[in-house]
């Protein structure tokens, strides 16, 4: 019964979502940056290499982030203008690993002579491949878990690789770019150690969230990840796997469903609802809300704002 109320619910709520983005699409889809000569001009494809662009790059660069604030990256693409000045910068940042359906096209379209540095940001880290029987309209791309940057053990490989292109990019700046890079490190170790030293002490370890956006994270923390949608949040749930989740809630004395701010929270308050639990944020670092770029949120602040709600929620 409720799962027919609720699939009801939630088809009507997509749609207004969706109408709603066309909106915000025809006004602000790309965004506004523009290259400076003189700079080094870094084009990146989603928020969190944007981050590490600007760590990393400091004052010597110029970075620019593909997709605007409050926009979730899975089912975006650039437009032409984006493209064009991804093209003419000097390095272009993505993360591969099939978060960007979009960019091979790209890839394959820089003209022969071009002098762009084109990097897979993921390059080098184990990749978690998905849950086929779980993904509708699998395919082979989609089996790749492109969430690497949710661990700060993987986003350290990530910044690693990211400050090795800036010196090739610009080598008259490598001193200030191992500098940044260096301070970085030493903030994402730190990071690392404490998710790790508060991960290990909780007594419970399974996590239930809206899409399936942790793996990473439970992989490299000890976590049980169970989620409502597939490795992209469009993918819709079916009736029975909202059942099992429900049970599994039940079963495992879940006492919170984790929500995140760029995807409806519709399923995720319906499931706490019928498991008679609470909700909290999760944030997966997609991108940034404009109300937390104006705040002036980050990486750092808002992957500390999920340790806390991790650890309260497996007391
Ligand atoms: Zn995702």
């Amino acid at each position: 019964m409720f799962i027919q109320r609720f699939i009801g619910k939630f088809v009507l709520s997509a749609a207004m979502l969706a109408f709603f983005i066309l909106i915000l699409a025809g006004c602000a889809s790309s965004s506004t940056g523009k290259l400076i000569e003189g700079k080094t001009n870094v084009v990146t494809s989603f928020y969190p290499l944007y981050f590490l662009a600007q760590q990393i790059g400091g004052e010597s660069a110029n970075v620019i982030n593909m997709i605007p604030a409050g926009v979730e990256p899975h089912d975006w693409s650039p437009k032409s203008r984006d493209l064009d000045t991804a093209a003419k910068a000097q390095l272009f940042l993505y993360n591969g690993a099939g978060l960007e359906g979009w960019v091979d096209d790209f890839l394959e379209g820089l003209p022969t002579d071009s002098k762009l540095i084109t990097v897979e940001a993921s390059e080098g880290i184990t990749k978690i491949s998905g849950s086929p029987e779980e993904d509708n309209d699998a395919t082979d791309a989609k089996h790749v878990d492109p969430h690497t940057w949710v661990s700060p053990k993987s986003m350290l490989v990530m910044a690693n690789t990211v400050q090795k292109n800036f010196v090739k990019a610009d080598p008259a700046h490598k001193v200030a770019y191992t500098a940044n890079y260096d301070k970085l490190e030493q903030r994402l170790k730190e990071l690392d150690r404490e998710y790790t030293d508060a991960l290990s002490k909780t007594p419970r370890k399974d996590i239930v969230t809206s899409h399936q956006a942790f793996g990473y994270l439970a992989r490299d923390y000890g976590l049980k990840q169970v989620a409502i949608m597939g490795l992209s949040p469009d993918a819709e749930p079916k009736a029975q796997d909202l059942l099992r989740i429900t049970k599994f809630v039940k079963d495992n004395g879940i006492k919170f469903i984790f929500f995140e701010e760029l995807v409806s929270d519709e399923l995720a308050k319906t499931l706490a609802n019928e498991a008679n639990v609470s909700t909290m944020v999760l944030n997966p670092l997609e991108g940034l809300t404009p109300e937390q770029e104006k705040k002036g949120e980050d990486y750092f602040s808002l992957m500390k704002a999920n340790l806390q709600n991790l650890v309260q929620a497996l007391q």
